[in-house]
Parts: structure tokens; C-alpha cells; sequence
């Protein structure tokens, strides 16, 4: 599930004093420090710099460490992003940062201050240009660069002189207001090895044509997540899956780590979770160290050409948790272009109630238009412990365990979502001499009568319901030991498509409301949903 950005985090200190504003420095000061100061947005942010004096180097001598102290009020309103300016001169070894910000009493309700912080080098902050180096959201106090490392969510690389820019995301603002302080610190000397990534192998063993199950959506430490890129690869083993996607938000740092983990058991995909205000996106399977902008809003009109971009690397676009309740995670940019939409994030909850409805609202409009329709996936979005790796996840029919099979499988929705790998699914159409799987289409005549058939395992008590355009036409429970066959007849004039979902039992026990009103949750938890077989009707 999606870490809550307002969250105050338990290792950080909540009731910081609000930083003294710095005495205005003298220009002459910042000029001999090289130095800059001032913000480019709208002249909403007023940040002063005061350096450190920096001591005259003797001829040949490694000049001494510099400190920059930039600091800030920031209004509500304030913008989205506030790029600082800072001149890094020749011989720079390192460049360190550290930040911190007020956090004053905010009424119930109400968001209280959250800041996000990232640079951006010498080559700029055009958004999608060249000079993005990391971005650590609000999870990281501080963070350093050099020529061969760099803090997780940093890229290592040339610390090459110019104008470089310190990014503030302020993401939440309390009325009273905002003060920031941030300090850089040039490190200097010889710059280091170089920085080698190890990036993963586009295939893995895999078994031919088959069922492989992968979670699309998981964290690091390179981003908001606690675990280390070795122990995601051990979760991903343990819960019995193929393939995994890297999606760390708004950085590529975490690809070049996936090399020595990934293995013949184990497809290890580049990717990102684009953080906007706006709502969070998956690129899925990028191109090695490839990297994905996320400064816009859906008013913007820049997302379509990010979402070009990587259907350009042949990748995949795909909504993330689109109805979840945190600030900024509500997904605003509409679905064309994507390919996919995550319908189930994390442990079961409401807001994927909505997802899965909406999903299969747009279903039926797309066969009618003639357009291809948005499979769903499930992932778990798992940050940190407990939260569980494959829980759920997507198991998906490809050609092989390779990249382009695993995404070619993946946005022609031959999947279904599971809760974990102890649950097994087959769903099939069959009819007029002909057979479906999920994803699939049968064209039948009209009235030929088809037999819809479910067998599934591993959901002890479990309720299956078999929903077409009409909604659920068929509901059954399944025994104790949680394995059984339900069957079920139709027709192609009768049902657009159909779709099974497997609920557990509700909290008290129950299987589940039917197709009747009532003011709670008419369901258990999901325990696994398919992507539709779709239906049409045709003489020959
Ligand atoms: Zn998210
Ligand atoms: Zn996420």
C-alpha cells in the first residue's frame, strides 16, 4: 500500500524549532564563494544564502570544504516546486545536502508541513531534460553525490562545475506557513572511480508458454521503502514469484543495483512509480537507468507525452491505486493512455473496491466503441515490513519468462490476480466447439449456450462470483479445504463478457450480500480477480 505522505515518521524528529532565518550575507561573499542564491518560482519563496568563510587555499592545495546555508519562508501557495541554485566551481570531489523544516501544530484534518527534496546537475531542470541526479521525496533528511556513489535514490556520476539546483517539492503546507533550511556542502578533491551499474538481464529461465506470477510494484530504500534491493529479490523468491518490476518513486537509482540479484528464477524489471500531485503511475519494464519526469499536474497537459515516452522504450503505463485517500494519490489524468490500471494495492481495502467497480464500468464501453479494454493488475506496493512482497500480485500467461513476453502478456490482459501464490485459478468459456482463456475472445453464434468454467484452489470458505455486463449472475461457496469447479451457463447475446472474483468470507462470517443493498461492504476481502473473457456474436 501507498506510504501516507503526511505521516510524520517515527526516526524523525516532529517538534523541530523552526530554523532562525540567516542574516542576509554580503554580495561580495557570495561572489568569491561562487555561491548562489535566490529562488525562480514566482518569488512566492524568499530564500537568503549565507556561506561559510571559505579560507584562501595555498597554490596546488585541496581547498577546504564549503557550506552553503539556504533558508526560507514558503506560504500556502507556494508552488509545487522551488528550484535553488547553487554554483558548484571546478575540482568539486562531493556534493552533500542536508534539510530540515518546521512542523507546527496544525488543526485536525488539516495537512501539516511535508517537504520533499531532490538536484538536479549542471544541465539543468527542464522538465524531462538530462540534468535529474535523485530525488528522495520527504523519506531522506540527507543525502550525497560523487563521481562512483551516491546515497540511494541519487544517481553517482560527474560532479562537473555549472549551476546546479537544489529541489524543494513542498507537498503539504500548513496555514502558518513553512520555513525550510537547507545546507550544501561542496566536498573537494580528486573525483574517484567510476560509478559501474550493474543492471538485469532481460530473461530468465522461465518454462515456455506458462502461468508466471510477478509483482509489478515494490519499493526500496533507493526511494520510501526500508528494505535493501536484496532482500525485495529474497521476498520476491519466498512468495514463489517469477518476475518483479523495480518501481521506486521519481528515480532510476535502484536499477543499476537488480544485476548480481536477479537470476535464472527471477526477471528483475526496470521501472518507477511517477509521483505526481495528481495521482502515481507505473512505467513498467523502462529502459536500464532510464528515467521518468513526474513535476506536472494533470492541468499541465505535459503527462501524455511521459506516457509516450515510455511506450516509446516499450514499456507500460499503468494508474496506480487510482481512489487512494492520501493527499495527491487520487488519479486525475484519465486512462488513455493507459495500458493497464492496478485495480488491487496492497492488503484489501475499500478504495480498491471503487477501482475494480470503475474498471469494469469502462469494460463493456470499450468492446462497444471497438477499442481494446484496460486489463487489470494487483500488486502490493510493499514499502517495508510487514507489509508482504506478492501480496497480491499478477500471474500472467507469456511465451517466456523474458521482458517483452512478461509486458506483451501483461497489456493483453491473458492474467488474473491473486492474494498469494497459495491460490491456483483456471477460468474458461466453451461452446459451439470453441474454448476461451482469460483475456481471450470467442465468437459464437448468438444463441449457442456456453459453459463457463471456474476451478480454483486455496481459498478455504471462499465465495465465487461470475459477473458479466449485467453485474453478478452467478454466486456459489466453496468448501472448507477452499478448492472446487463452479460451472455456469450463458450465451454471447446474453453477456459481453465475463469475469470471476473470489472473495473470502466477510468479518462475521458470511459469504456476502448478493446482488441486495445494505450500508456495509457487500464483500469479503478479494482473494483473486480475472481479467474478463469477452464474448461476441458471430455465425461462423
Ligand atoms: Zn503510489
Ligand atoms: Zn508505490
Amino acid at each position: 500500500m501507498p506510504t501516507e505522505p503526511s505521516s510524520p515518521r517515527s526516526d524523525q524528529p516532529t517538534d523541530q524549532p523552526a530554523p532562525q532565518p540567516a542574516a542576509r550575507p554580503a554580495r561580495r561573499d557570495l561572489l568569491r564563494t561562487g555561491l548562489a542564491t535566490g529562488a525562480t518560482t514566482l518569488g512566492l519563496a524568499a530564500p537568503t544564502g549565507q556561506a561559510t568563510a571559505a579560507p584562501t587555499a595555498a597554490p596546488g592545495a585541496t581547498p577546504a570544504d564549503r557550506t552553503l546555508t539556504l533558508t526560507g519562508h514558503l506560504p500556502t501557495g507556494a508552488p509545487d516546486f522551488l528550484h535553488l541554485p547553487v554554483e558548484v566551481p571546478e575540482g568539486v570531489r562531493e556534493i552533500a545536502v542536508s534539510y530540515g523544516y518546521d512542523r507546527p501544530p496544525v488543526p485536525a484534518g488539516t495537512p501539516g508541513n511535508s517537504c520533499d527534496i531532490g538536484i538536479f546537475d549542471e544541465r539543468g531542470t527542464d522538465l524531462g531534460g538530462p540534468g535529474f541526479r535523485g530525488w528522495s521525496g520527504g523519506f531522506r533528511t540527507e543525502f550525497s553525490l560523487s563521481r562512483g556513489a551516491a546515497t540511494p535514490g541519487y544517481l553517482p556520476g560527474p560532479i562537473n562545475p555549472g549551476t546546479w539546483h537544489v529541489v524543494l517539492g513542498p507537498y503539504q503546507i500548513a496555514p502558518q506557513g513553512l520555513e525550510y533550511h537547507v545546507e550544501v556542502t561542496l566536498r573537494f578533491g580528486a573525483p574517484g572511480p567510476q560509478f559501474t551499474p550493474h543492471y538485469p538481464a532481460e530473461r530468465a529461465r522461465g518454462r515456455g508458454r506458462a502461468w508466471y506470477r510477478g509483482d509489478c510494484h515494490l519499493h526500496t530504500v533507493h526511494s520510501d521503502g526500508r528494505r535493501r534491493p536484496e532482500e525485495v529479490a529474497a521476498g520476491a523468491r519466498a512468495a514463489g514469484l517469477d518476475f518483479i518490476v523495480s518501481t521506486d518513486h521519481n528515480t532510476s537509482s535502484s536499477h543499476a543495483a537488480w544485476g548480481p540479484l536477479a537470476g535464472p528464477d527471477l526477471l528483475i524489471l526496470p521501472g518507477e512509480e511517477i509521483t505526481t500531485r495528481n495521482g502515481h503511475w507505473l512505467a513498467l519494464g523502462l529502459k536500464p537507468g532510464q528515467f521518468v519526469d513526474w513535476r506536472y499536474r494533470s492541468r499541465d497537459e505535459e503527462y501524455p507525452r511521459f506516457a509516450r515516452q515510455v511506450h516509446r522504450s516499450g514499456g507500460l503505463v499503468v494508474p496506480a491505486h487510482p481512489y487512494c485517500p492520501y493527499v495527491a494519490c487520487q488519479w486525475k489524468f484519465g486512462y488513455e493512455q493507459a495500458d493497464a490500471v492496478e485495480v488491487w494495492n496492497g492488503p484489501w481495502t475499500y478504495d480498491d473496491e471503487s477501482a475494480v467497480d470503475t474498471w469494469d464500468g469502462r469494460l463493456a464501453v470499450a468492446l462497444r466503441e471497438g477499442r481494446s479494454w484496460l486489463p487489470a493488475l494487483g500488486n502490493s506496493d510493499a514499502h517495508s515490513e510487514p507489509q508482504v512482497i506478492g501480496s497480491p500480485h499478477t500471474v500472467v500467461l507469456a511465451e517466456d519468462l523474458t521482458r517483452d513476453a512478461i509486458l506483451d502478456g501483461l497489456r493483453t490482459g491473458r492474467s488474473w490476480l491473486a492474494e498469494s501464490s497459495a491460490v491456483t485459478l483456471d477460468l474458461t468459456v466453451t461452446g459451439h466447439g470453441r474454448r476461451a482463456g482469460i483475456g481471450e475472445e470467442l465468437t459464437v453464434p448468438a444463441d449457442a449456450p456456453l459453459d463457463v468454467r471456474l476451478t480454483v484452489s486455496g481459498v478455504p470458505g471462499g465465495t465465487v462470483r461470475l459477473l458479466t455486463d449485467e453485474g453478478q449472475m452467478h454466486q456459489e461457496s466453496l468448501p472448507a479445504d477452499g478448492s472446487g469447479t463452479v460451472i455456469w451457463r450463458t450465451t454471447a447475446s446474453l453477456a459481453a463478457y465475463v469475469r470471476a472474483e473470489v472473495r473470502h468470507p466477510k468479518a462475521d462470517g458470511t459469504p456476502g450480500r448478493g446482488n441486495s443493498m445494505g450500508p456495509d461492504l457487500p464483500w469479503g476481502p478479494m482473494a483473486a480477480l480475472t481479467n474478463p473473457i469477452v464474448l461476441r456474436t458471430g455465425d461462423r
